[in-house]
């Protein structure tokens, strides 16, 4: 088959399956297989492709029709401009959170240190490393299949962190890691009975425990809210991914737990999307 006839089976076989972006998909997965690029399809539909590239670029569009995501398919996910791995134990980085990252940078100096709770595939950690100056940082989640995306996504990068296993704050519990300067976090927050009604790629194929934020979608909102700032340094900043009902139940949250100069930010799609506020100064 040609170039453009596999393109054009890839297509009408996502459509056929509901998948939202048949066409960019088809020709994602179609460069993924052929090693080419978009110039292929424009330029060359026409030229003949190996039977064994065929079977694969087949192989791949029955996964991605049977709504396995696209990044688990290829193995990765740009993110602020660099490219993660990802599997079924980590959720896939989204572009809405590029905002969190874009606005942690600003408080960001040379030489922070910086705590990424849940940090999956460490995009958020590695993200805010790579483009600080000789900052730390150490990243926990409760899966270690997580960790190993995340470290292998480290060793990728040639950034150094550092990842502890554990529920939320507990890896740091009587250990000497002295105080954060910045705490960021995207954790699971989806009310538990909303997951079922999420596209099949997510609900089906991303990691539940990335997922559930509990009855409420508040439960880890909660709990970093108040414990927190115990490794924390006076004038620090947390940082937090929220859904975008959230943020005035996580404001509330970050007020009670007496956090200053509490902001909400929205995504491009202009949806409440991050809440940070401050450790009191004084
Ligand atoms: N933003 C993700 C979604 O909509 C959820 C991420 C999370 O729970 N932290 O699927």
């Amino acid at each position: 088959m040609t170039y453009g006839e596999l393109y054009g089976y890839g297509k009408l076989a996502l459509e056929a399956a509901g998948v939202t972006e048949a066409a960019l998909d088809a020709r994602l997965l179609l460069e993924h297989i052929c090693r080419t690029d978009r110039n292929e399809l424009i330029v060359h539909a026409d030229r003949e492709r190996s039977d064994l590239e065929e079977q694969f670029y087949r192989m791949v569009i029955e996964k991605r029709a049977a709504r396995f995501p696209l990044q688990h398919i290829t193995g990765e996910q740009e993110f602020m401009g660099l490219s993660f791995r990802v599997n079924e134990h980590t959720l896939i980085p989204r572009q809405d959170t590029e905002i969190l990252v874009e606005e942690a940078m600003r408080y960001l100096g040379d030489g922070m240190r910086i705590l990424d709770m849940c940090t999956g595939s460490g995009c958020i950690l590695l993200s805010l490393l790579r483009y600080s100056n000789e900052c730390e940082g150490i990243g926990i989640d409760i899966s270690g299949k997580a960790l190993e995306v995340a470290r292998e996504n480290a060793g990728r990068l040639q950034l150094a962190a550092v990842f502890l296993e554990g529920d939320l704050f507990a890896p740091l519990e009587g250990a000497d890691v002295g105080l954060f300067d910045m705490i960021v976090s995207n954790p699971p927050y989806i009310e538990t009975a909303v997951i079922d009604t999420l596209m099949p790629e997510v609900r089906w194929h991303e990691p539940l425990g990335a997922l559930d934020g509990g009855a409420d979608g508040l439960y880890f909102y909660r709990k970093i809210t108040a414990q927190a700032q115990a490794y924390m340094r006076k004038g620090a900043y947390l940082f937090l991914e929220i859904g975008c009902a959230q943020a005035q139940a996580v404001a509330a949250l970050m007020q009670e737990a007496g956090f200053e100069k509490i902001e909400v930010l929205k995504d491009y799609a202009g949806l409440d999307r991050v809440v940070y506020g401050m450790k009191a100064a004084e």
